[in-house]
């Protein structure tokens, strides 16, 4: 697993609830945006689709926990960190009920 000692998500701190992790991923709540959090145990950006539809997965189903099935989306763009692999989870927004 390749690390990178000056990447804020290579460093593991546990400075928030961590919802799960295994060997490969851990989903925590994001500290700028308060929301969980998948993240990539390697500091890396391509994955395999593999990879990558585990990744969405874990974090689905750790979502659907948070957020007590308020829907939410997976938000795959990658705006603080570039360089380091992670998904969010957003609640969508709330579309009137007329
Ligand atoms: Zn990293
Ligand atoms: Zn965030």
């Amino acid at each position: 697993m390749a690390k990178d000692k000056d990447c804020e998500l290579c460093s593991e701190e546990r400075l928030t609830p961590w919802l799960y992790e295994d060997k490969h991923f851990f989903v925590a709540i994001c500290i700028s945006c308060d929301l969980p959090m998948v993240v990539l145990r390697d500091h890396r950006i391509d994955l395999s689709d593999n990879e990558s539809s585990a990744m969405k997965e874990i974090l689905t189903k750790s979502a659907v926990e948070y957020f007590d099935n308020t829907p939410f989306f997976v938000d795959d763009v990658m705006r603080q960190i570039p360089n380091h692999k992670h998904m969010h989870a957003r609640r969508r927004p709330q579309v009137p009920n007329f």
